[in-house]
């Protein structure tokens, strides 16, 4: 179902002690404001204290990563199952950081999708170009590959338990966002190319933009007519920030 959701992307960033401050000051605003789902992507460690500490809140959790695997000698894998234990609602795959850093590719992202379908946590799946693809006018090349593939493992279906993002690789962590007109023409690209395998699976997909949103420009782009939200990654650790995100977004 087509929802309006600002999700934060902590990354590797907290500890006991700041977990508690942020979340403190940010559940009046998130657990009140009206029209949007406020859900945080922390890291694996700080899952048990998150469920303390939001049971009895509006605010969603989830990871960041998961493995493709349900069990077995996976060393330093976290699987779908033990996420659902911690009361994750969502899983962030396919980052940008875990392709390029990890050398994850779109069939391997695919793959993830379904294991966390498969142990019903919601994936956030992120597709997005680089500043050369972009350039070189490959945009919706890189994105229609990505996408593709997420389809492919588990069909368009799959699609309707899922949050697409949007996040050019050039816009995160920079400071650089793309133009409200920029990330509508990718997501509505993506809407379109989704609803040529099934429309209606596409008029209900959630697809969030993420790169450098920030409280003085969330309000443009959420208001574009195919953006539903925001994957936030900064400006998630900022109670005052993200507050004020939350707010342009409902
Ligand atoms: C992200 O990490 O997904 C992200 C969008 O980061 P930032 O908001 O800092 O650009």
């Amino acid at each position: 179902m087509r929802r309006k959701l600002v999700a934060g992307n902590w990354k590797m960033h907290g500890s006991l002690a700041e977990n508690e401050a942020l979340l403190g000051a940010l559940r009046p605003t998130a657990d009140t404001v009206v029209g949007v789902e406020c859900a945080l992507c922390i890291p694996f460690p700080y899952l048990a204290q998150t469920r303390q500490l939001l049971q009895d809140s509006a605010i969603s959790w989830g990871a960041q990563d998961v493995s493709e695997h349900q069990k077995g000698a996976y060393t330093g894998e976290v699987s779908a199952a033990m996420l659902r234990e911690f009361g994750c609602r969502y899983v962030i795959v396919g980052h940008s950081e875990r392709r390029a850093l990890h050398a994850e590719d779109s069939l391997l992202v695919g793959r993830k999708m379904r294991a966390a379908q498969g142990a019903g946590i919601t994936p956030i799946g992120c597709v997005g170009e680089t500043l050369a693809a972009r350039e070189a006018g490959k945009t919706e090349a890189v994105v229609a590959e990505q996408l593709d593939a997420l389809i492919a493992e588990s069909g368009v279906g799959a699609l309707a338990n899922a949050v697409i993002a949007y996040e050019p690789v050039w816009a995160i962590g920079t400071g650089k966002t793309a133009s409200p007109e920029q990330a509508q023409a990718v997501h509505r690209f993506i809407r379109e190319r989704v609803g040529a395998a099934d429309a209606s699976v596409a008029a209900g997909l959630t697809i969030l933009y993420g790169g450098s949103v920030k409280a003085n420009n969330a309000r443009a782009l959420f208001t574009m007519p195919d953006i539903d939200g925001g994957l936030v990654g900064g400006a998630s650790l900022d109670a005052a920030e993200f507050s004020a995100i939350l707010r342009a977004s409902a």
